[in-house]
């Protein structure tokens, strides 16, 4: 007998995104109490695709351009992602070297799929974003953590000598994120070429997931394709969703060495088919947008610094200024030992009493987020300096309280 619970043993240890569930207190909150939200909470920039994306999609709805395409996503998408990183990483990826996928998400998934086995361990940093960590669970895997450092005056960065001390015999893959979602980090390029090396050198696969790589206000940005044996150790995985404003289109790729991409297909052709055929059409021209991503990229640049200005402002709160993606992760630690409240319980308070949507650090998913709180910045400056406002009022409670 079965019965309609019977779910996958392993789906139990697996967590949905947990960051919705905060907009849905806080639609609550809206409700019944009548409080204005401000949402910090979200992972996605704010601003509409660019119009010639948009154009170019309508176009090829017009034409007819909707029946299933490739596997492995319209050839001429391939080959502009391709000319695209080549230009700007000099990696030489060739065409049959790109898949493209329904979103970075689904990227991640086929890469997860077609590598772990039970009892593969994948070493990431702690805090990441939670998707890898479930993914892994799901297929058997065991996530082990290396823990990110913090100082409010340097703010993360990696340890590398303990990532490499958590190389075990079943070791299976390492997962980098650069810029980092949520600390809103940059990685030195010297760091970058030390994961590389590790890599390389204990011959583990590096699953680099480089989504916010457009989101860079200071410093260099290196790319783990920069290192011309990349077909060596590397699977990369980027999208659309940040860079051009896509979320809502899903549309993501891997970039590997051929025989790897072929198995992808495999996958891909058994799973989604295919990626959505207008939206690929329209990807093709995004690449003709940066104009207005560098606009949107300079915007966030200056919401950031006034995110920053105002939060290092509130007693209780320390805050180090990131240098990429669109997030800043205060430490409240002062606040959680004042109200005694731990950090989900602090967050759901703040949407209660404030209407300030934030997302607790442990959904990231273990430890070092205990003591933190994700905010982003991808919301507009006047929205910005009224929720920092009102933490700040918020914090002062507590702060009075004592
Ligand atoms: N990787 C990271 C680090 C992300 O933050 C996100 C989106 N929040 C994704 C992947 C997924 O992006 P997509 O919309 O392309 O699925």
């Amino acid at each position: 007998m079965v019965s309609l619970l019977d779910f996958n043993e392993n789906m139990s240890q697996v967590t949905g995104e947990t960051t919705l569930l905060y907009k849905e207190i806080a639609r609550n909150v809206e409700k019944t109490k009548k409080i204005k939200i401000i949402d910090f909470g979200i992972g996605q920039p704010d601003l509409p695709t660019f119009k010639r994306i948009r154009d170019a999609a309508k176009e090829a709805l017009d034409q007819g351009f909707t029946f299933y395409t490739s596997a492995f996503g319209i050839d001429e998408l391939r080959e502009k992602i391709a000319q695209y990183l080549n230009t700007r990483y000099g990696a030489d990826v060739k065409k049959e070297e790109v898949i493209v996928t329904p979103g970075a998400k689904p990227a991640l998934f086929l890469v997860f799929i077609l590598y772990i086995n039970p009892g593969d361990e994948v070493i990431l940093p702690d805090p990441s974003f939670y998707s890898y960590a479930e993914v892994v669970k799901l297929l058997g895997g065991k996530p082990i953590y290396t823990n990110l450092k913090w100082s409010r005056e340097e703010g993360f960065s990696i340890d590398v000598d303990e990532l490499q001390s958590k190389i075990s015999k079943r070791t299976k893959m390492i997962v980098f994120n650069n810029p980092h979602n949520p600390t809103g980090t940059l990685f030195s390029p010297n760091d970058v070429k030390k994961i590389v090396d590790i890599s390389r050198d204990n011959k583990i696969i590096l699953l680099s997931d480089e989504i916010y790589d457009n989101f860079v206000y200071e410093g260099k940005m290196r790319s783990t394709l920069e290192d011309s044996d990349w077909r060596d150790f590397l699977i990369y995985v980027n999208g659309f969703s940040k860079t051009f404003s896509m979320t809502g289109w899903r549309l993501g790729y891997i970039v590997a060495k051929r025989e790897i991409i072929q198995k992808m297909g495999v996958l891909a052709a058994n799973i989604y088919t295919a990626p959505t055929s207008f939206v690929q059409k329209a990807a093709v021209k995004a690449f003709d947008t940066f104009d207005e991503v560098n606009e949107m990229v300079k915007l966030f640049k200056k919401r950031r610094d006034v995110m920053y200005d105002e939060l290092i402002k509130v007693k209780g709160i320390e805050v180090s200024k990131p240098n990429g993606a669109f997030y800043m992760f205060p430490n409240v630690s002062k606040l959680l030992k004042i109200s005694g409240l731990d950090v989900k319980s602090f967050a759901i308070k703040l949407i209660e009493e404030k209407g300030i949507v934030t997302i607790p650090g442990e959904v990231f998913p273990l430890n070092i987020g205990k003591e933190f709180l994700r905010l982003s910045f991808a919301v507009n400056e006047e929205v910005i300096r009224e929720g920092v406002q009102k933490i700040r009022e918020f914090a002062e409670q507590m702060m009075n309280s004592r």
